[in-house]
């Protein structure tokens, strides 16, 4: 198993010795994944979210590394991944051609050891720092709506204001129908691109400066809505589910419709007590029962359906 707080480094060469080199070198301190060619390359990084640096050869057979660097450039999922060269060739035009293709850096071989690994413990501190960043902005990093961490305080402030004025407070969790299948049969790619136009239709469709949107974790999110009673509530929530529907989002793997739909649960209180996450419970309580009904559907605790 790999250690969840190691970073996730891809050593892609297409020399057996090269890649064993590299990955003795650096296993020690980080999780490396290993690749022979630009094309395996390309599908892992497709695959796996989770690769904070690469380490590209540049002459490989097949696709080489600048070409692969120029793929992983034209992609928004993966424009961000630091890439540094690791190559034979040593003239400065190739390391100027490198660098302004936006590698990070280039290290020529044969290489110092200590040197690389300097190298890519500088740039994993870069990305640590960039991932923090969006995490204190409240930021989440691929949907670039508000994160769970935004989400958690706006609900205790919320909550208590609430509490305070004696006003509702409504919440709705919405929860993409099928999604595991569409990742499967359309791949990560697409289902990333997937997520961020459904957080797009989520944010235009709640335009009253206090509601909120937030990515609470995979495809699921979470609404909030501020002095806003269940049916009230309600109602907004079922503009968004149309709204997601009218993305018509091509999805032949659902069971509910050829398109992507969400299904959501919602609850309202007026604030009492010191447990907002109860707000978070309900909700949750009732999107299983919209995906136990059919999907594709709204909820909500204390409304007739
Ligand atoms: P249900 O209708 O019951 O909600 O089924 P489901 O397949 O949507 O639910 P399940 O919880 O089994 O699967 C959620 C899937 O969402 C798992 C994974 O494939 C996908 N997913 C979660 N987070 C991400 C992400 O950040 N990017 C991508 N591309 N897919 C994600
Ligand atoms: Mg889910
Ligand atoms: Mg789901």
């Amino acid at each position: 198993m790999s250690n969840p707080d190691k970073q996730r480094i891809l050593v892609v060469d297409d020399e057996r010795l090269n890649r064993k080199v590299l990955s003795d070198l650096l296993k020690r301190e980080h999780t490396v994944i290993l690749a022979k060619s630009g094309e395996q390359a390309l599908q892992r990084v497709d695959r796996d979210s989770g690769i904070d640096l690469i380490l590209l050869d540049v002459m490989m057979p097949g696709m080489d590394g600048y070409e692969v660097l120029r793929h992983l450039k034209n992609n928004d999922k993966t424009r961000e991944i630091p890439v540094i060269f690791i190559t034979a060739r040593n003239s400065t035009e190739d390391e100027e051609r490198g660098l302004l293709l936006g590698a990070v850096d280039y290290v020529t071989k044969p290489f110092n050891p200590a040197i690389v690994m300097a190298r890519v413990a500088n740039h994993l501190g870069f990305v640590r720092h960039r991932k923090m960043l969006e995490t204190l902005a409240g930021r989440d990093g691929l949907t670039e709506i508000a994160n769970r961490r935004l989400l958690n305080e706006t609900l205790d402030a919320e909550w208590e204001r609430g509490h305070r004025n004696g006003k509702f407070l409504s919440l709705a969790m919405v929860d993409i129908d099928f999604f595991k299948p569409f990742n499967d049969n359309y791949g990560h790619t697409k289902g990333d691109q997937a997520l961020k136009s459904v957080a797009r239709v989520l944010s235009w469709s709640m335009r009253r400066s206090p509601d909120l949107v937030a990515r609470y974790g995979g495809e699921e999110f979470v609404l909030l809505f501020p002095d806003t009673d269940s049916s009230g509530a309600r109602a907004m929530a079922e503009k968004v589910r149309a709204a997601v529907e009218d993305l018509s989002i091509l999805h032949d793997h659902s069971s509910v419709a050829d398109h992507v739909t969400v299904s959501i649960g919602g609850a309202t209180q007026v604030p009492y007590g010191k447990n907002p996450g109860i707000l978070i419970e309900q909700a949750d309580a009732m999107l299983y029962k919209a995906k136990r009904k059919g999907r594709n559907r709204v909820l909500w605790e204390g409304l007739a359906q």
